[in-house]
Order: C-alpha cells, then structure tokens, then sequence
C-alpha cells in the first residue's frame, strides 16, 4: 500500500509535473509570466511547511533533537557545495540566467540529480507516515510544476526543438522515480536510518524553499506583488496545516 503511494506521487511530482509544464507553454507568455510566480511563492509555503511542520519533527521524534538538527545543518552545506560546484541550480526566470546559459544540457544533469532527490524524500515521508507523505508529495509538485516550466523555456532557447525538450525534460524528470525505490528498499533493509534521511529531507525543502525560490520572489518587485506572494506563502503553509490536523 506504502508503495503505491510512494509510486503515484513519485509520478505525480516528475512526469505529471512535466506534463503539466508542457501544457503550461500552450498558454500565451502573457499569462504565463503570471501564473508561474504565483506557483512559486505557494510553493515555498509548502516546502517550508513540509520541512518544518512535518519533516523535522518526525526526524526529532524518531532521531532526537541535536542529531536531527545536526543533520540538517550538515544537509544545507552539502546542497551549497553541490549547488557551488555542479552549478545545481533552479531557475524560474523564463529565458537565460547566468548560470543556465551555459548549456541546455546541464540544466538537464541538474534536473536529474534534483528530482531523484525529490523521490527520496516522498519516499522517506510515506514510509513515515501517509499524511506527512501527502504534504511532502504535494510540496514536490507544487516547486516541480514552476521548475519545469522554467527548465522548458530555457531548453527552447538553447536551440532544442518541442519535441526533443519534452523527451529530454522527461528523461531528466523521470530520476524521482529511482530515487523514491532506492529509499523504499534501503529503509526496508536498514530502517535505523529513518531519521537521517527525514532530517536531510526536511534541509532539502528548507535549502530549495529559502536559497533557490525566495531570491526569485525577491527580484519581482512592488508592494502588491509583496502582499500577493505573502499571501500564496500563507497559503502553501495552510495547506500543510490542514493535512496534518488529520495526522496521527
Ligand atoms: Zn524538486
């Protein structure tokens, strides 16, 4: 049963994500340049919500307290450094950045890395709990659905046709669902090390919600803009609320 939930929204948070980027680009620039921030800034609210409402206190319960937190700090500089040095990196302006202009490639060797992450961590949650593994799935497809809108753009300006982009996009998405299985088994073999893992994921949502999407949110600028993404925030944090009013 744990597995089938593992497997859906493992699905759900790379294919189903890409899919639904895909469809995202059928809709003019216009619109698009302003639904995307509003995904993102929700996004933050649930990896956020997800790291520390639900995550983090599992990994307590089951780690204790300094291990735990020890090991999300050890986390937040492992994703530095592979951020600094594998050149990891989210981007959710449309076009070319800095560091996407290397090459449509990387983006996709980033991609790959980062989403098998992402299936660790749902994998991780649902062999927690089911609720914490519903916020942790829903938290992976709310940043994923912006990331791959982002990653589609960036790929078209690189020179890859539609279609070559989708398959590619695909491909490199597809590394969540490995990763969740790899977790599966190894925590099945070696349950002891629940808690690390749970404390590395919730350093993970911590380390994408607060270096990756919020300089984004900063860069858009104005005080409505401000108040609108304060609110989407609230209500990513709320929706991880709700889930776990009904958890155990
Ligand atoms: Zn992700």
């Amino acid at each position: 049963m744990v597995l089938t939930w593992i497997f859906g929204f493992a699905l759900l948070g790379s294919v189903g994500a890409v899919g639904g980027a895909a469809l995202f680009l059928l809709f003019p620039k216009q619109i698009r340049e302003r639904l995307v921030p509003f995904l993102v800034s929700y996004a933050t609210g649930t990896l956020l919500g997800a790291s520390l409402l639900g995550l983090l206190p599992h990994a307590i319960e089951q780690g204790g307290l300094l291990p735990s937190l020890g090991t999300v700090l050890a986390g937040l500089i492992i994703f530095f450094v592979l951020e600094r040095f594998l050149i990891w990196r989210h981007c959710h302006r449309e076009g070319s950045c800095e560091v996407h202009g290397v090459a449509g490639q990387l983006i996709l060797v980033g991609d790959a890395v980062h989403n098998f992450a992402d299936g660790a961590v749902i994998a991780a949650a649902f062999m927690s709990s089911v609720p914490l593994g519903i916020a942790t799935g829903i938290a992976v497809i709310a940043h994923e659905l912006p990331q791959e809108v982002g990653d589609f753009a960036i790929l078209l300006d690189n020179g890859f046709s539609p279609r070559r982009a989708l398959t590619w996009n695909l491909v490199s998405g597809s590394t969540t669902i490995p990763g969740a299985l790899l977790v599966y088994i190894g925590l099945q073999q070696a349950p002891q090390f629940n808690a690390t893992i749970l404390a590395f994921s919730a350093a993970s949502f911590l380390y994408i919600g607060l270096a990756d999407l919020v300089p984004g949110l900063h860069r858009r600028i104005g005080a409505e803009t401000g108040l609108g993404q304060l609110f989407l925030i609230l209500a990513g944090i709320g929706t991880i609320l709700l889930l776990r009013m009904h958890h155990n």
